[in-house]
Order: C-alpha cells, then structure tokens, then sequence
C-alpha cells in the first residue's frame, strides 16, 4: 500500500483530529502518504481530496470538531454518488480508506467496500456511543464530561430554587451518553428510551422522590417518546402539587471542546491500530477498544447489532441518589 485516504463523517466528535494524527503519523512511519478527504462523503465525490503531510497534523490533538470537515451526503446513498466516490479514489491513486464517524458513516463504509472491493478500515467516532463491538467511541467521554460539567451548574439553581430540573442530553435513539452522565451527575432519576417507562411511572417516582427532596434533576434522553418538553414539564405541574419545573436542552454544546485525555489516548490507539490492520490487508472492519485494547469487528456486525446499555446502572443510581 502507498496511498490511503482518510475521512471524517457524519456528527463531528471530539478526539477526531487526535484520530487523524494518529493515522497520519503512524501511516508515515511505514512509509506510506494519507490524503485528506474533506467534507466526508460529499468531498470523496467532488474530489476534495489532497495529501496531508505529517506536519500539517501538528498542534492539533487537543482541538474539538475536524480539521477534514464533516458533512452528511445524500449522493452517497446512491451507487451512482458512490461510483463517482470510487473513480476519484482510483484517480487518486489511493488504495486503501479508513472512515471515522458513527454508525451511519460505518454503514455508508461497508456499502462502499464490498461494492468496489476496496480496502476500508472503520473508526467509531460519535458522541451517543452507540456502535456495536467498541466499549467506547471516540467523542463520548469528552461530550459525558460536558454534560456532567453543565448539570454540576444547574444543580446550583435547581437546589436555591427548589426546582425539578429536566436536563436534556443527546444520543438519538441511544440512551448510553443520558445514563453515564445522569449516573455521574447524581441525576434523582434518568430517563433512556431503552427503559420503558409510562409517564405514570415517572410520576410515581417523581413524587416518592420529591417527598423528600424539594430540587430534582432529571436527566432526559433525546429519544425518550414523553412528548415535547414543555409537554412534559406541563404533565409534570399538572401532577405534583407545587411543583416548580424547568427544562433546559444543552444542545450542540455536548459535540464541541476540548477532547479529553481519554479520548485522545483512545483516538491515538485506534488511529494507529487501522494503519496496522489495514497494511495486514484487514478490510471491512472497525477497530474497536475492549477491556482497553483495541479488536477488529466485521463491519458486517457493526451496522446490524444493537449495543445494549447496562440497565443495571439506573438499579444502582435509584438507589443511590435518594434516601
Ligand atoms: P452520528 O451518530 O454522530 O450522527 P453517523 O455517522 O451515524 O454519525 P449519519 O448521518 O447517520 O451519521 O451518516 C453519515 C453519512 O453516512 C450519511 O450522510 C451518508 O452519506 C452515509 N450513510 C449513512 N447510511 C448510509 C447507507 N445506508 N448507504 C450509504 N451511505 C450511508
């Protein structure tokens, strides 16, 4: 292999530049050139693509966001957006391509791969951590630390106010980064689509808990099917007497800042491991970390299993975060 290329996709997650070094860098040490693709997808198909030197990654490990860009492309569902990615890869010289984003980007990966028979190596980089065979995905621990951070704040106003406070967090239809972030933060009770609950069960616990305590935090899955939030918050008023109730979304907030030491050391592990693999002639995988070491998962696997949260954590936080 001499030339591979390399592109980030979908949601941007922090830790993704760290990823970029890693795989620039250690792609250099075996003598090989990486191109940057910019804009994902949607710039593997208008050609944006040029070479990234080992120095131009410099002073950039503890930068949030891309310095490749990222996008959602539409012409990349199709095979004749696809065809044209390929063609410019070819025309590029390039053999070989590792992939950073979340599921979808691992999905449009192994489309691509086994269509073109083209060598492509995955990396998890997405803040929900929702992708199947990885412990971890590059972003979740910077974006749970955010979270964590902002609830600290809230909960300042939230106890001086005595206020029930619903916090929500991201993850689409993943509740990991709502419970590890509600579980950090003491969260009175944590709300994941994962676990079913009518809203008749959150009243119940709402009003066990505010028995005893007048300043709740909720912490709120995106993916939880309540309603809107004024629609809950106005179900919750309805339903405990007094009851004083905010929302606050924290937003784009959760995908920018400074990676965390964890996530650059998790970045720079499986940067360096796809240059590896994919010089082994490892193709349609994903690196993934578990038990803090990294492993190769089918592709295959990846985007047709569901990662499971570990329920037993909302068991512990009920019991933990009330008296
Ligand atoms: P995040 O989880 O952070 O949102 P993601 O990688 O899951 O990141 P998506 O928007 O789901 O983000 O996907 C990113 C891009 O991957 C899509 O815009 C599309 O270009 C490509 N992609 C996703 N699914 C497919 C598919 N089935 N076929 C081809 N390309 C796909």
């Amino acid at each position: 292999m001499k030339n591979l290329a390399v592109l980030t996709s979908g949601g941007d997650s922090p830790g993704m530049n760290a990823c970029i070094r890693a795989i620039v860098r250690s792609a250099n040490h075996k003598n090989i050139n990486t191109f940057g693709i910019q804009y994902g997808y949607n710039g593997l198909i208008k050609n944006n693509i040029k070479i990234l030197l080992p120095e131009e990654v410099s002073n950039t490990i503890h930068i949030g966001g891309t310095i490749l860009k990222s996008a959602r492309s539409e012409e990349f569902f199709s095979k004749k957006g696809r065809k044209k990615a390929y063609q410019n890869l070819k025309m590029n010289n390039i053999d070989g391509m590792i992939v950073l984003g979340g599921d979808g980007s691992l999905t449009g990966a192994k489309i691509f791969g086994d269509e073109f028979k083209f060598n492509i190596i995955g990396i998890p980089c997405t803040i929900d951590n929702d992708v199947y065979g990885t412990d971890y995905s590059i972003g979740f621990a910077t974006a749970r630390e955010t979270i964590v951070n902002s609830i600290d704040k809230i909960r300042d106003t939230a106890a001086s106010h005595e206020r029930i406070f619903i916090v929500e967090v991201m993850g689409r239809e993943s509740g990991y980064l709502a419970l590890e972030s509600g579980v950090a933060s003491g969260a009175e009770l944590i709300l994941i689509p994962e676990n079913k609950n009518s809203m008749t069960d959150v009243i119940n616990k709402l009003k066990k808990i505010n028995n005893k305590k007048k300043s709740v935090i909720i912490v709120y899955a995106e993916g939880c099917k309540f309603g809107s939030l004024n629609e809950f918050s106005q179900k919750i008023k309805d339903s405990i007497s007094n009851s004083n109730v905010r929302f606050s979304i924290l937003g784009h907030i959760q995908r920018g800042g400074i990676p965390s030491p964890s996530d650059r050391i998790l970045a720079s592990i499986l940067g360096y491991e796809s240059i590896n693999q994919i010089i082994k002639g490892k193709t349609n995988k994903m690196i993934g970390i578990k038990n803090q070491k990294p492993i190769l998962i089918n592709l295959d696997d990846v985007i047709s299993k569901k990662k499971n949260v570990d329920l037993s954590l909302i068991e512990i936080s009920n019991i933990i975060s009330k008296y």
